[in-house]
């Protein structure tokens, strides 16, 4: 499996990267809305999903986490 987008990572750093969304609030991130996750987000590739991680499409070569988030986000269609 690829190795995990770790949290010092700089490009995760400025996406605003977080493992667990659940910990977020619109005031700590306003990009935030509440309820999108990673496993939600169109960049998720679920179909290859191991341990709750998956590769996520902007972290190129970098597994996130399903019940992570970054400013990145975009909805499922
Ligand atoms: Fe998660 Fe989507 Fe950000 Fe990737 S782009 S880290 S899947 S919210």
């Amino acid at each position: 499996a690829a190795p995990r987008l770790g949290l010092d990572d700089p490009q995760g750093k400025a996406l605003g990267y977080v493992e667990d969304a659940s910990k977020l609030t619109v005031a700590k991130e306003a990009a935030y809305k509440k309820g999108s996750v990673c496993s939600g987000c169109a960049l998720f590739d679920s179909s290859k999903s191991e341990g709750g991680y998956a590769p996520c499409l902007a972290f190129s070569g970098k597994t996130v986490n399903a019940k992570g988030w970054c400013r990145a986000f975009a909805a499922k269609s």
